[in-house]
């Protein structure tokens, strides 16, 4: 796989446990400060050397001109109108332009904890261009670094700290509070098997049980189906949610909103999928965004379902109805959602519905970016 070059430096945030104690062994210092470094950001979640009293002042003197932390900087801060969908523009050190959502949910029937999900970037741009993607029309600037990666994480978790997330779930008297990251969703900007190696790392970062230990399973990698990428994610060890980005019954519709179907086709797609689900034994997500009129059909649920069947259990479907502020595409009504759910069940294809989050705020991926390049486009024009 060919890695494009990253335009930003290296950070402490790209360093394994590991290599921050060989770093410390190298410069005079016991293994031991190594740890408390790494825990200083992925425990107490400071943001700072500064932060870390415990270590000499010369040490942090040195990790500072060593280890830049070039924690990215908000550009904006949206919150939804139910306080639920927190979306950020984020800067990073090179100008790269990024953005990062966390999403508050209460128990409900499918999850009886809450839930505090972190949908993560692991490109600028991406260069996949699915046309109903806002992300998509932008093009491939650059992929993210690991640490550019977990900051983005890192930076909800202080949030959550600091504010923790008090809810009482409607209909019933459960009510609580909730202070930490529970999820992390690899579905924001860019590609992330594209950006394999530093997504990987990434994830390792996050999961390390001395650190922030983020179990696996709570992390979800979504892609629109690199079917090398996926084959060799399959052998990582690594128990991580698959979620495939399919949005079409067959190929001929997939090719027409997603040029990478060209490349791979559903078969193959499908084939690989069930080849991982085998492996890992996991079960595999497939996202189909329900658009009214075009994908939306009991036909096409039909043939969803039939093409699924293979995977028995090891098969779920997200259905998302398109957000209603899209200009281009409505959802469905609730009429024919029921009936493409009915029609996926009596297929033997479990299913759920998701609905759209932060849709006053723009919270699909790549929408607050592209605001902020118009705002900025309309500032610079004569
Ligand atoms: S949906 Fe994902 S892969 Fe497709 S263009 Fe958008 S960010 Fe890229």
């Amino acid at each position: 796989m060919m890695i494009e070059p990253i335009s930003s430096p290296a950070t402490l945030l790209d360093l394994t446990l590991p290599e921050i104690e060989a770093w410390c062994v190298a410069h005079g210092q016991p293994a031991f400060r190594g740890r408390q470094i790494f825990q200083a950001f992925y425990r107490e979640l400071v943001s700072g050397y500064d932060q870390i009293t415990t270590l000499p002042l010369g040490l942090r003197a040195r990790l500072a001109a060593e280890w830049p932390l070039a924690i990215p900087e908000v550009v904006s801060e949206l919150r939804s109108k139910d306080g639920r969908t927190v979306k950020l523009l984020l800067r990073l050190a090179d100008g790269a332009r990024i953005e990062s959502v966390l999403m508050l949910y209460p128990p409900n029937p499918e999850s009886i904890r809450p839930r505090a999900t972190v949908c993560v970037s692991t490109q600028a741009g991406c260069a996949y261009g699915c046309t109903f993607c806002a992300t998509g029309q932008m093009g491939f600037e650059r992929h993210l670094r690991p640490g550019e990666i977990v900051a983005q994480v890192l930076h909800f978790a202080r949030f959550l700290r600091a504010h923790p997330w008090g809810w009482t779930a409607a209909g019933s008297d459960t009510s609580g509070t909730l202070d930490h990251v529970t999820n992390i969703v690899l579905m924001g900007m860019g590609e992330p098997l594209h950006n394999y190696e530093n997504t990987l790392a990434a994830l390792r970062l996050l999961n390390d049980p001395m650190g922030f230990h983020l179990g696996a399973r709570h992390m979800t990698v979504s892609t629109v189906g690199l079917v090398p990428a996926i084959r060799r994610l399959a052998t990582e060890g690594l128990q991580v949610n698959l979620a495939i980005s399919l949005h079409a019954p067959n190929n001929t519709m997939r090719a027409r909103t997603m040029p990478v179907a060209r490349k791979w086709d559903m078969d193959t797609l499908l084939d690989t999928c069930l080849d991982f689900a085998h492996q890992t034994g996991r079960q595999v997500t497939f996202e189909y965004v329900l658009l009214a009129g075009l994908n939306d059909s009991v036909e096409h649920a039909t043939e969803l379902g039939q093409r699924l069947a293979p995977f028995g259990t090891l098969a779920h479907v997200n259905l998302i109805p398109v957000n209603a502020t899209s200009a281009e595409f409505r959802p469905p009504d609730g009429h024919a959602i029921r009936a493409f759910r009915e029609t996926l069940q009596r297929e033997g294809v479990n299913n759920s519905v998701r609905a759209e989050r932060g849709d006053d705020i723009a919270a699909a991926c790549g929408q607050l970016r592209t605001r902020d390049d118009r705002a900025r486009r309309t500032k610079t024009a004569p």
